[in-house]
C-alpha cells in the first residue's frame, strides 16, 4: 500500500468515526423506533464523499480501494446498520459502471454518483424470487432506439429515495441458459417507473425498502450497461462481490458494537456479590464472541484485499459473507444474554443489533446460495 493511500484511508476513517459518534449514535434508536428516513445523515455522508468512495478520482470520486470500503462499512455499522444502506446499494451501480460501462456512460453517470447528487439502487429481486435470478419475469423489449420495460421488483433498498437504478431485465426470454437473456440497464425514475409500496421490516429500519413498478417504462438503448445485451447477469454477479464484502463488513461492525457493550456491561453488573465478568460462563461467551469477530474481520479483509488485486473473489467474498453474517446473529444474541432483561428492552441498542443481524444472512444472496457458490468454486479449484 502506498503511503498516500494509507493517509487517505486514515483520514476517511477518522472522519467516519467522528460522524458515527457525534451524529449517528445519538439518533439511531429513535429513527429505528419511528422507522424514519435519516435524510440529514445521508446528506452528511454525501458531503463526506462516501457515495463516491471507490469511484475513480477522474470522475469525482475518492478513488479508494475495497479494503478501505470494508473498513468504512464496519465503522458505520458500529453506530447503526441502516446508515450503510443508501451507500451500499449505491456502490453496486457505481462498481458496475466503473468496471463494465462504456466511456460515454462513465462520463455521464459517475460524476453525479460520486457526489451523491444521484442516489442509486439495485433493481434485481422480484416478488417471484430473489435467488433464482435467471427466473426473473421483468422484460425489456426493443422498440427502435428504446426498450420498453414491464415488470415488478421487490425488496429494493433506496427504492423511494433513490433516483437511478441498476435494472436487470430480460431482453431475450427464449435463450438457454436463461441468464444469458438478462441485460443490465441504467434506469432513472420517470414516467412508467415508480416506487410501489414500502415494506415494514424487522430491522434495518429507517431505510426505505420498496417495490418498484415498471409499466411500459421507456429506457434509451444507450443506457444498456456496456452497450451490449445479455451481459447483465455477469455484470451483477461481479458487482455483488463488492456487495458481499460490504455485507460481511457490516456484520463485523454490528457484532463489534454488541461485543463492546457486553464486555463493558459484564464488568459493571454485579450478581451474588461479584461482577458477572468474573463468572466463567460469561468469560467463555466473551472469549468466543471476540474470536469469532476477529475471524470474520480477517475473512472480510482477505476478500477485500483480493478484490483490490483485481481477482474474481466468488469464493472469498462468499466465505466472508457467510461466516460474518452467521457470526453476527450469534454474537448479538450472546450480547443480549449477557445483558439479561436489559438486553431485551429498548432502553439499550442490544435488541436493535439482534433485529438487524438477520439482514446480513438474507441480503446480497442468502447464505444457502453462498454455500452453493462456495462449493462450486471449490470444486472448480480442486477439480480432479
Ligand atoms: C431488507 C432487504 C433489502 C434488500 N435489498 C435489495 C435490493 O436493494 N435489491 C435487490 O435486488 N434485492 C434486495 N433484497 C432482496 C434479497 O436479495 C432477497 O430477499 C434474497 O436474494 C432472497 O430472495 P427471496 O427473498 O426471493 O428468497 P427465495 O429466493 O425465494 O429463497 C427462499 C429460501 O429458499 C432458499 N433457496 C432458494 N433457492 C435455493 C436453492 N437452489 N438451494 C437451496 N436453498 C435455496 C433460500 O436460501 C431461502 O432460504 C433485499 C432484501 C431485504 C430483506
Amino acid at each position: 500500500m502506498t503511503s498516500q493511500l494509507e493517509e487517505a484511508r486514515r483520514q476517511i476513517l477518522a472522519v467516519v468515526r467522528e460522524f458515527v459518534e457525534k451524529e449517528v449514535v445519538p439518533v439511531a434508536s429513535q429513527h429505528d423506533e419511528d422507522d424514519t428516513y435519516p435524510a440529514d445523515l445521508v446528506d452528511m455522508m454525501a458531503e463526506m464523499g462516501l457515495f463516491g468512495l471507490t469511484i475513480p478520482e477522474e470522475y469525482g470520486g475518492l478513488g479508494l480501494d475495497y479494503t478501505t470500503y470494508a473498513l468504512v462499512f464496519e465503522e458505520l455499522s458500529k453506530g447503526w446498520l441502516s446508515i450503510t444502506g443508501p451507500i451500499g446499494t449505491h456502490s453496486i451501480l457505481s462498481h458496475a459502471l466503473t468496471k463494465h460501462g462504456t466511456e460515454a456512460q462513465k462520463a455521464e453517470w459517475l460524476p453525479g454518483l460520486a457526489t451523491g447528487k444521484l442516489r442509486a439502487g439495485l433493481a434485481l429481486s422480484e416478488p417471484g424470487g430473489g435467488s433464482d435470478v435467471a427466473g426473473m419475469e421483468t422484460t425489456a423489449v426493443r422498440d427502435g432506439e428504446e426498450y420498453v420495460v414491464n415488470g415488478n421488483k421487490l425488496f429494493i433498498t433506496n427504492g423511494r429515495h433513490g433516483n437511478v437504478f441498476f435494472l436487470l431485465a430480460k431482453t431475450d426470454t427464449s435463450i438457454e441458459p436463461a441468464h444469458r437473456g438478462i441485460t443490465g440497464f441504467i434506469a432513472e425514475k420517470g414516467p412508467g417507473f415508480t416506487a410501489g409500496r414500502d415494506l415494514n421490516k424487522l430491522g434495518y429500519r429507517g431505510i426505505d425498502t420498496t417495490e418498484l413498478v415498471f409499466q411500459d417504462f421507456r429506457v434509451s438503448a444507450d443506457r444498456v450497461i456496456g452497450g451490449e445485451e445479455g451481459k447483465g447477469f455477469y455484470q451483477v454477479m461481479d458487482a455483488l462481490e463488492t456487495g458481499r464484502i460490504n455485507i460481511a463488513a457490516r456484520a463485523v461492525g454490528v457484532a463489534q458494537a454488541a461485543f463492546d457493550a457486553a464486555i463493558d456491561y459484564s464488568q459493571r453488573r454485579v450478581t451474588f456479590g461479584k461482577p458477572i465478568a468474573e463468572r466463567q460462563a460469561i468469560q467463555f461467551m466473551l472469549a468466543e464472541m471476540a474470536t469469532k469477530i476477529h475471524a470474520a474481520r480477517l475473512l472480510t479483509r482477505d476478500a477485500a484485499n483480493k478484490k483490490d488485486s483485481g481477482e474474481r473473489i466468488d469464493l472469498e467474498a462468499g466465505m466472508a459473507k457467510l461466516y460474518a453474517s452467521e457470526m453476527c446473529a450469534e454474537v448479538t444474541l450472546d450480547a443480549m444474554r449477557i445483558h439479561g432483561g436489559y438486553g431485551y428492552v429498548k432502553d439499550l441498542p442490544l435488541e436493535r443489533y439482534y433485529r438487524d443481524a438477520p439482514l446480513m444472512i438474507i441480503g446480497e444472496g442468502t447464505n444457502e446460495m453462498q454455500k452453493i457458490i462456495i462449493a462450486r468454486s471449490l470444486l472448480k479449484k480442486y477439480a480432479v
